[in-house]
């Protein structure tokens, strides 16, 4: 499954000659016409661009609204620890 992110890059970087390095920040279950669907959230860690996968080979930008509600709640919730006494 995660072999097909491989050949996803950026299309900014590759323009510009740069090696892009995307990072999966979120992978969403998502139950489309054809069935359900993992949708990636991925991320330029060169130049920050923002976008979902959603086949193999097709990108989709995503606005920050979308990310915000997709990608910043699916974060893992970081145990604190509790405070004694
Ligand atoms: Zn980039």
């Amino acid at each position: 499954m995660i072999d097909s992110l491989f050949t996803l890059y950026c299309e900014d970087c590759e323009i510009a000659g740069r090696p892009s390095r995307l990072w999966v920040r979120a992978e969403i279950e998502a139950s489309t016409s054809r069935g359900p669907e993992t949708h990636h959230y991925l991320e330029c860690m060169n130049c920050g661009f923002r976008f979902k996968s959603c086949m193999e080979d097709h990108m989709e930008a995503v606005d920050e609204d979308e990310w915000r509600r997709c990608v910043d709640e699916a974060l893992p919730v970081i145990p604190r620890p509790e405070p004694l006494g």
